[in-house]
C-alpha cells in the first residue's frame, strides 16, 4: 500500500492519537495517491458520487418520503450527522475528513422505510444470517457499488470502512478479517469512528423531535415532561413572553442540540486527559469508548430517546405507516425469493439454486430500493398476475 505524502491535509495540527495517512491500513486494492486531496477526502468524494448516496434522498428517516417535503430523509440525516461530527472532530484535533466520510456513508446500507424496513428484512433473512444495516453499508462500499473497472465497490480506506460497523454479531465479525477483529477482542475503533457513532444519535434525537412537532405528533405538553426541555423553555419564556410558541420550541430544540454537542466535546476532552492516549493504538486497545457525554448528560440523552420512543416512534400514525412498510418489504422479499425471474434475467436464475446466495441477492436488491421504488415494485408485482408459481423449496 502506498499513501500520498504530498496530499493536502492539516495533519500537522492533529492530535497524536488521530488517524493519519501515514498510519492508515490502506485500501483493499492499491491505487495511486490522489492529487490535491487527502486519501480521506477521496473517500468522502467517492461516497458523495455513489448511487447509493443519491438514493438516500428517497429513503425514510421516520416519516415516509411522500408524507411531506419538509421532513428529514436519510440524506438530510446523513448531512446533519456529518455537520455535528465535523464540529466535534475539529474541536478535538481529530481527522475531520475521515469523520465526514464515515458520517456520509454510515446509512448507505439502510433499507427503504427506515427501521420498519430494516426490521422486516432482518426477519426475512433470519435463516440466512439476518440483515443489519451497518453491515449492509459495508457491503455497499465494498461490493455493491459498481462504478470502477479496477475494483468492486468504492475501495475505501480501512479506517472509513471500520467506522461504518457500529455493531456486528460475533458470527459476522469472524468473517470480516481485520475489520471484525475489534468485536471479537472487545476493543474500540478510532476516535473519528466513535464521534460518528454518537453524532448519529445526537442528530436523530433532535431532528426527530423537530419533525414530530412539525407533523403535530409531538406537542408542547409532552416535551415539557423532559426536564432539559422544560428548563430551557422556561428560560426562553422569561426572555420573551410574546415569542411565537412554535418558533420557541424550535429554538429550544436548537439549544438542546448545542448543549449535547458542547458537552460531548468537553467531557471527551476530560476523558482524553484522564486516559492520556499517546497513539491511535492506545485508543484502539481500550475496552470502552473515549468519546462520551458526562454521565449526567448521558442520562438526559437516554431520557430523550425514551420520550421519542414512547411518543413518536410508537405513535399510532407512525406505527400504521411502519406496519404497511414492513408488509411491503416482506412481500417484496418473498416474491423475489420465490421467483427470482421477477428480479433477474432467466439465464442467471439457475445460479440461484443456493438458498443462502439467493436470499443475499434478494436482500441486497430490496435494501437498495428507495421508498417510492419499493411501492412501485410492490404494485407491479402484487397488482397483476406477475407472480408465477412459487417453488417453495428453500
Ligand atoms: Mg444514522
Amino acid at each position: 500500500m502506498s499513501l500520498c505524502i504530498n496530499s493536502i491535509s492539516a495533519q500537522a495540527e492533529l492530535a497524536p492519537y488521530a488517524v493519519t495517512e501515514s498510519q492508515s491500513r490502506g485500501r483493499r486494492y492499491e491505487e495511486a495517491a490522489p492529487e490535491f486531496r487527502s486519501q480521506f477526502q477521496r473517500d468522502r468524494d467517492r461516497v458523495i458520487h455513489s448511487s447509493a448516496f443519491r438514493r438516500l434522498e428517497y429513503k425514510t428517516q421516520v416519516f415516509v418520503n411522500h408524507e411531506g417535503d419538509m421532513f428529514r430523509t436519510r440524506l438530510t440525516h446523513s448531512l446533519e450527522v456529518s455537520q455535528i461530527a465535523r464540529t466535534v472532530a475539529r474541536a478535538l484535533k481529530l481527522n475531520e475528513d475521515l469523520t465526514e466520510a464515515i458520517c456520509l456513508a454510515h446509512d448507505l446500507g439502510h433499507t427503504p422505510f427506515g427501521h420498519a424496513g430494516q426490521k422486516a428484512l432482518n426477519a426475512c433473512m433470519k435463516d440466512f444470517g439476518g440483515f443489519e444495516h451497518n453491515h449492509q453499508s459495508l457491503r455497499v462500499v465494498d461490493l455493491l457499488e459498481d462504478r470502477y473497472p479496477e475494483f468492486p465497490g468504492l475501495n475505501l480506506l480501512f479506517e472509513t470502512r471500520e467506522g461504518l460497523l457500529k455493531h456486528c454479531s460475533l458470527e459476522r465479525a469472524r468473517g470480516l478479517g481485520d475489520l471484525g477483529r475489534r468485536f471479537l477482542d472487545s476493543t474500540q475503533p478510532s476516535l473519528e469512528a466513535q464521534i460518528a457513532n454518537v453524532a448519529d444519535e445526537i442528530a436523530y434525537n433532535h431532528h426527530d423531535i423537530d419533525d414530530g412537532v412539525r407533523a403535530n405528533l409531538l406537542c408542547l405538553e409532552q416535551l415539557l415532561e423532559f426536564s432539559l426541555f422544560r428548563e430551557r423553555y422556561e428560560v426562553a419564556l422569561r426572555r420573551d413572553r410574546d415569542a411565537d410558541p412554535k418558533r420557541m420550541v424550535h429554538s429550544v430544540i436548537r439549544e438542546m442540540l448545542n448543549h449535547f454537542v458542547v458537552d460531548l466535546i468537553r467531557s471527551t476532552q476530560t476523558q482524553l486527559r484522564t486516559v492520556a492516549p499517546r497513539t491511535l493504538g492506545d485508543v484502539r486497545m481500550r475496552s470502552e469508548p473515549i468519546v462520551d457525554f458526562h454521565p449526567h448528560v448521558r442520562s438526559q440523552h437516554l431520557a430523550l430517546k425514551r420520550i421519542l420512543r414512547r411518543d413518536l416512534y410508537y405513535h399510532e400514525q407512525v406505527m400504521n405507516n411502519a406496519n404497511r412498510a414492513a408488509s411491503v418489504v416482506t412481500e417484496l422479499f418473498k416474491a423475489f425469493f420465490d421467483d427470482p425471474r421477477l428480479l433477474l434475467p432467466e439465464r442467471v436464475v439457475p445460479k440461484m439454486a443456493n438458498c443462502r446466495f439467493k436470499a443475499q441477492i434478494v436482500a441486497d436488491y430490496v435494501a437498495g430500493m428507495t421508498d417510492r421504488f419499493a411501492f412501485a415494485e410492490h404494485r407491479r408485482i402484487y397488482s397483476s398476475d406477475t407472480i408465477r408459481v412459487t417453488n417453495g423449496e428453500c
